[in-house]
């Protein structure tokens, strides 16, 4: 069992909390030194904070309070100071800008290299780096960590996926970093070009950025051979190094001395009973740059509350992979779902091929629920009756999971759209006139 940093991933549960109390109190101070923060916190007294719990005094921050303050509005250091600007990547509306110190940096890679050890990677792995650079968090971020461990970086991006593929095989990657569904594709062309996913050194993949089922983990493992981590983070809480699987893949253990992590109800915003669903709230605890109270992350996802200490001796909280941010949530015919129930029930039928679709009409009165799949080569040989039996199938087994009945269509593998960056499931053009 390996650590990059054993005293504090294993600080016995009442010091990790002496710690918070200490370092809430240091960032609500700190806080005050930035325009926003300044007014909001006038009649807060933090020397009376005696318990991780006493965060909830404070208000909440949302992605609201970030665009509203654009730029520098929350920034708690001289300008000169600033060694980097990141952003989001906009999926739900304007981007919003984060900034960092070099210490910042330092304290992020650090996370990051936790979490790569925690996996099992460590120096001697050539490392390929499958993602967006640039100013999203997830290129650079997983870069500095894995540098910072010793791995061979290969910063190869997204996209041009022979040339991934050849970079792959030329200097032998055993770990790799990339989105669920971009690897999924890579594994397609690695066929089209006559290889065998399973015939390269890969051994670990880190997954994330999006959400993403355990039984797309497991297609990503099973195709490729290799052991599959699932890693959450976004640019407001730096980017990844948030929460992150260890070894045993129980739920992604996310990094308490610097987060402090409460989950809410998303409606009313107040906190939830250990292991209930509900919207994760995070609050810095290092960050000197731009330090953020209580964010509302719109993220959805549950504490593992097993009552374990997690066998790799760590004694940070692990949480449940993200179900989808809470406007992911779709209602159809008065059903509330999410895309990542559907995802589920696709990625357990081995006909399904890597890529599909959501889409959500009006049709009259009614909504229309219509799920298009890709289905591997195989499927296409002209045998009908197994089609028809296929898409009775997933019919009934998607209906028995979410109750609304879908129509399954089926598409040849490579036919549906897809993105390089976050995939997009769903199309719902009920809004639209
Ligand atoms: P944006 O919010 O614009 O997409 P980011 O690039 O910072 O900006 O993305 C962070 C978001 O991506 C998270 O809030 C979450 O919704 C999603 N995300 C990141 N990692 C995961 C993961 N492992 N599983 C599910 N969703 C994830
Ligand atoms: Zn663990």
């Amino acid at each position: 069992m390996t650590f990059w940093d054993e005293n504090a991933e294993t600080l016995p549960r009442d010091k990790l909390e002496e710690l918070q109390v200490k370092r809430l109190k240091d960032t609500v101070a700190r806080c005050r030194k930035s325009i926003f923060y300044r007014n909001r916190f006038k009649d807060v007294d933090e020397s009376r904070f005696r318990k991780p719990e006493d965060v909830a005094l404070l208000p909440f921050t949302t992605k609201n309070d970030l665009r509203m303050n654009y730029d520098f509005g929350l920034v708690t250091v001289p300008r000169d100071e600033i060694v980097r600007m990141h952003s989001s990547s906009g999926t739900t509306g304007k981007a919003t800008v984060i900034f960092h110190t070099r210490r910042d940096i330092e304290t992020w890679s650090d996370l990051v290299a936790r979490c790569i050890v925690m996996t099992g990677a460590n120096k001697a792995d050539v490392f390929q780096n499958i993602i967006s650079y640039g100013m999203f968090t997830g290129g650079l971020g997983l870069h500095y960590g894995a540098e910072k461990v010793g791995m061979l970086t290969i910063p190869s991006g997204v996209g041009n996926t022979k040339r991934q593929i050849q970079l792959m095989k030329d200097f032998n990657t055993t770990v790799f970093h990339a989105t669920p569904s971009y690897i999924l594709y890579v594994s397609e062309v690695m066929v089209q070009e006559g290889y065998d996913p399973k015939e390269f050194d890969l051994r670990i993949g880190f997954v994330g950025a999006e959400p993403h089922s355990e039984q797309t983990r497991q297609r990503i493992e099973d195709i490729y051979d290799i052991d599959a981590f699932n890693s959450y983070g976004m640019s407001e809480l730096n980017g990844p190094g948030v929460a992150f699987e260890c070894e045993e893949k129980n739920g992604m253990h996310f990094w308490e001395d610097q987060y402090l992590l409460e989950v809410v109800n998303p409606q009313t915003g107040e906190k939830l009973a250990p292991g209930e669903e509900g919207e994760l709230v995070v609050t810095t605890l290092g960050r000197e740059a731009m330090p953020i109270i209580r964010y509302r992350t719109g993220d959805l996802a549950r504490i593992v509350d097993d009552g374990d200490k997690c066998a790799c001796g760590r004694t940070h909280v692990r949480i449940s992979r993200i179900k989808g941010r809470c406007d992911d949530m779709l209602i159809v015919r008065g059903v509330n779902l999410y895309p990542s129930q559907i995802e589920d029930v696709l990625m357990s039928f081995p006909e399904v091929a890597t890529n599909y679709q959501i889409l959500v009409e009006r049709e009259g009165a009614l909504d229309s629920l219509t799920v298009k799949v890709e289905l591997y080569p195989k499927m296409f040989d002209g045998d009908l009756r197994k089609l028809k039996k296929l898409e009775s199938d997933i019919t009934k087994t998607i209906q028995e999971d979410i109750v609304v009945r879908p129509k399954v269509e089926f598409h040849e593998p490579g036919s549906l759209p897809r993105t390089e960056g976050k995939a997009v499931r769903v199309i719902d053009t009920r809004g639209e006139m």
